[in-house]
């Protein structure tokens, strides 16, 4: 469905690196953070954990993702936390994935761009994302996200695509390279839920293991015959891109591993 009709996007997107061998493009909750921001500003300032399971029941026989996802935040806001305060709250509570920075650094080192894909809001990606990488870093990462709009605690979520029930149609920001007349390899890393429009679109899919049973995104994958890599942290799947990157390993052989763990001993 993606494939065909991409929804209007309410902003722009970044250019498009062209002529690069490799390309990084990877989800933020969850995925490069250690456990999910938006779910802990609920938990924690908003409507709290009932509440938003109760959402997740109502998208899991149907409800758009779009329309649950803004309800969470509304309670935030609604409790009266503006989105400076949310930076805050989020740059003091949410640390990120151990090997993130050094996956990040290679990517700098070996002229790969590397993009952050989310259905959080970017000004709160960048929050915390300063505290590890430093202010100024922090502003110039790529980010295609949602967006907030309103002032001081009236605010609300500003949606990339307002018609599609994920808001963000992450398969948009994947495609556009897909056409390009040589196109990059490109490597995508998702945890969940909001990963699947996009996780069909990479060339070597990651999929983070984690400690919850819930593994939405693996299961999908799994279900549809999807290829995909599990990996437990960065450094891992760093161990994968570098052999794809220095031609050691080939796509294929790489989606073979079905585990990150697994290079040491292929
Ligand atoms: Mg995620």
């Amino acid at each position: 469905m993606t494939e065909d009709i991409a929804p209007k996007s309410s902003m722009p997107y970044p250019p498009l690196h062209l002529d690069k061998k490799f390309v990084a493009l990877s989800d933020w909750d969850g995925t490069i953070t250690t456990r999910d921001s938006n779910d802990y500003l609920t938990d924690h300032h908003g409507f709290g954990l009932e509440k938003r399971r109760e959402g997740n029941v109502r998208i899991l026989s149907g409800e758009p993702f779009r329309d649950e996802f803004r309800l969470m935040l509304k309670s935030v806001a609604k409790n009266g936390h503006s989105i400076a305060e949310c930076q805050e709250i989020l740059k003091q509570n949410i640390s990120l994935d151990p090997g993130f920075l050094n996956f990040y650094n290679f990517c700098k080192a070996n002229d790969i761009p590397f993009v952050i894909i989310s259905s959080g809001m970017a000004p709160l990606i960048r929050a915390v994302l300063s505290k590890l990488i430093g202010d100024e870093e922090a502003q110039n990462i790529e980010i295609i996200a949602n967006d907030a709009q309103g002032e001081g605690s009236d605010w609300e979520i500003k949606y990339r695509h307002e018609e599609s029930p994920f808001g963000h149609d992450k398969s948009q920001a994947i495609l556009p390279y897909r056409r390009l007349p040589n196109p990059p390899t490109i490597f995508f890393f998702g945890d969940g839920v909001s990963d699947m429009s996009a996780a069909r679109h990479a060339d070597v899919l990651f999929v983070k293991k984690t400690d919850k049973s819930d593994n939405d995104l693996a299961a999908y994958c799994t279900r549809e015959g999807i290829p995909h890599i599990l990996f437990r942290d960065f450094n891992g799947a760093l161990d994968v891109v570098k052999g794809v990157v220095d031609g050691k390993l080939s796509v294929e052989k790489a989606l073979d591993l079905k585990d990150a763990s697994a290079v040491a001993s292929a």
